[in-house]
């Protein structure tokens, strides 16, 4: 059993030699990892941009690399290898599904843009989307609008419209299906349709339509009412009826080319996918049946989930199943509907996101120092005049004798009498009946009887069985934090909106034992501002095993799987605004290179979207900095030296810079 210091973190006396396979087994690379990332035997952090391959870059020589260039944390550490990995392998599955079931229709993904739209990143799906026979999906007018851009020299590149869609959308979408464009835009609301009518009638185009329809199954997690009959988009039945029927009105039925449906996106239970595709597999058959001839594409959405915390269960973060298992029943379910309906398989088409680029970025922040509960000190005296004293208070007296008998008595009632003793000495200080420095030597007590409880538990403690909530409790509450230079609100948003679990890991130094545990805290002013879920083996645990610092070193954390989504929700909290971002790809000797680097957003730039002109700032700085000077408030001396700084944050990263 590993002995824990009085943090709760592994303290190493007397304990087997550490290695890197112990590093890697407490952080679970392997598990969340997706055969991406590894500990090294040097200690550091790999990628492993075609897992089985051996091309593995060391993430931490790239910082480091990276910092020797100039370029400071945090930075966003783009991994297109791994996005191209994802997408052939997502072709592979469906390929080999096809294959196996001897499926008649064949496959396409079109990549939701608004997963990730870095222009970067849309370059790269766009050159792989024709090898790959892939295509893009549009969410909303401005989407649409890059997307025809950015398609312009592969106009052959498929795309899907989803999302709520006016006049001018839709005029949009059909003047590209009479320049060529594969295009479809995809009903999410009955009127579109008539819109869709009007312009194609107007234009003399003949488009594909898609209909989007809500189905009864709900998917499951967090995004569970993206299906379900109150779901935002998606039309019912009947509506689904009566848009066949307008259809046949003016002529068009076979235009009606595509079924879509999406259940919500990270499904974690593959059981929930299922009954979804069941009932899409049926509408389709049914509305074919009815008249819609031209029906021959099955878009079954996004969904496709991450393994966030490597448990491979139904957990929020999690799921309970593989890529393989993912495509072989999409093309299963589908095939057995088509089959007992006696309907030709259509070509599936799926919407995954997510999948495609979690694995391929990874955030790394420099801890800028730690604080510690075991370093907290009592003016001295303090405790020995308590107990001497006849007026120390009554729970003053009752946590000093837990402290003393807490060797004696059982651990969880210690800690019970002390927690109820402290409670009461807080209340007792708000009532104004206990003094600052007793309060003080209270709390520094309370710590050391929590510590010593803890190591006592752990030496104690049967292997193999859970500690105590309490025990838990106390472990987490004793913990350090660890302050970063990020901001979760600009980088890793849904770790603070939805409790989305990102797995974190130092990036260096694991061929040490961690000694610590701690949260992370950002930079922002919020003390929302903070990762404290960490994946575990059986749960999230609430802390982290870290390294001590080192006076004048860097310890570089990696946040990982934050391609998806991150970037776009980041939001400009505190004015910080986007970090760096270094693509770093390896080659064939496994010789790793930056590519590009892409600078953050200066102090001037994050003002701009808030409509604060930089320029009017200098100016106003540089009068107030002058009237200084004439009143003699300010030398002319500092006056340059304050606008030489004001000047240079301006200009600057938003981050804390060395
Ligand atoms: N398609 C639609 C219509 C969506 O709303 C979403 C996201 O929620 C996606 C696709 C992408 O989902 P995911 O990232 O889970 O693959």
């Amino acid at each position: 059993m590993t002995t824990l210091d009085r943090t709760g973190a592994p303290t190493g006396a007397g304990e087997e030699p550490w290695g890197v396979e112990d590093a890697a087994r407490l952080y679970r690379t392997d598990a969340w990892g997706g055969g991406y990332f590894h500990v090294t035997e040097r200690g550091t952090i790999a990628a492993e941009v075609t897992p089985g391959s051996g091309r593995r870059v060391d993430l931490h020589e790239v910082v480091e690399g990276l910092r020797e260039r100039g370029v400071s944390t945090p930075v966003l550490l783009r991994l297109p290898q791994i996005l191209d990995h994802r997408m052939s392998e997502l072709r592979r599955a469906f390929d080999s599904a096809i294959a196996e079931q001897g499926y008649g229709g064949s496959y396409r993904c079109v990549y939701p843009i608004k997963v990730n739209q870095q222009r970067t990143i849309l370059d790269e799906t766009i050159r792989l989307a024709g090898k790959l026979g892939f295509g893009l999906e549009a969410g909303s007018k401005p989407e649409l609008l890059a997307v025809l851009g950015m398609t312009s020299e592969a106009p052959e590149t498929p795309i899907v419209c989803n999302g709520f869609k006016d006049d001018e959308y839709i005029e949009a979408v059909i003047l590209a299906a009479k320049l060529g464009r594969d295009i479809v835009p995809v009903v999410e609301k009955f009127s579109e349709l008539k819109l869709i009518i009007k312009h194609s009638e107007a234009h003399g185009v003949r488009p594909q339509i898609g209909l989007r329809v809500k189905i009864s199954a709900e998917g499951s997690g967090r995004w569970q009412s993206s299906a379900g009959s109150r779901s935002k988009f998606g039309l019912f039945a009947s509506e689904a009826l009566e848009a066949l029927a307008l259809l046949e009105k003016h002529d068009m039925s076979e235009c009606l080319r595509m079924l879509h449906f999406h259940i919500g996106s990270q499904v974690c239970d593959i059981r929930k996918m299922k009954a979804a595709l069941t009932e899409l597999g049926y509408v389709y058959c049914e509305l074919r049946r009815l008249g819609a001839t031209g029906l021959d594409m099955l878009d079954v959405g996004g969904g496709l989930a991450v393994d966030y915390d490597g448990s491979r269960t139904d957990f929020e973060s999690s799921m309970n199943y593989t890529l393989d298992e993912y495509a072989a029943d999409v093309v299963y379910r589908i095939a057995k509907v088509c089959d007992e309906e006696g309907t030709a398989h259509p070509m599936i088409v799926s919407e995954s996101g997510r999948a495609m680029t979690a694995y391929a970025s990874v955030l790394v922040v420099d801890v800028i120092g730690s604080s510690r509960f075991d370093g907290l000190r009592t003016p001295e005296g303090v405790e020995a005049e308590a107990r001497s004293s006849d007026e120390t208070p009554q729970p003053v007296l009752d946590l000093l004798h837990a402290l003393d008998v807490m060797n004696e008595s059982s651990p969880i009632e210690v800690l019970h009498d002390a927690t109820q003793a402290r409670e009461e000495v807080m209340s007792l200080f708000s009532l104004g009946y206990v003094p600052l420095p007793l309060r003080a030597l209270c709390e520094q007590v309370y710590w050391r009887i929590g510590a010593a409880i803890l190591a006592r538990h752990e030496r104690e403690a049967v292997e193999g069985e859970a500690a105590p909530e309490e025990i838990e409790a106390l472990r987490d509450q004793l913990s350090d934090i660890y302050f970063c230079n990020f901001s979760v609100f600009q980088s890793a948003p849904d770790s603070w909106a939805i409790d989305q679990i990102f797995p974190v890991c130092p990036l260096h130094r694991l061929d040490e034992r961690p000694t610590r545990r701690g949260v992370l805290a950002d930079i922002t002013c919020d003390s929302d501002g903070k990762i404290d879920r960490f994946p575990d083996q059986a749960d999230v645990k609430r802390s982290l095993e870290l390294h001590e610092l080192r006076a004048g070193e860097h310890y570089d954390l990696g946040i990982f799987l934050v391609g998806a989504y991150q970037e776009i929700l980041g939001d400009l909290h505190n004015l910080l605004g986007d970090t760096n971002a270094a693509h770093v790809t390896v080659d064939n000797d496994g010789r790793w290179r930056i590519d590009e680097v892409i600078a953050g957003d200066s102090v001037s730039d994050v003002m701009s979207y808030v409509q604060i002109d930089a320029k009017q700032l200098r100016r106003s700085m540089r009068r107030s900095a002058e009237e200084a000077v004439r009143d003699g408030r300010l030398s002319v001396a500092e006056s340059r030296k304050l606008m030489s700084f004001y000047e240079a944050g301006l200009e600057g990263y938003t981050y804390l810079e060395e």
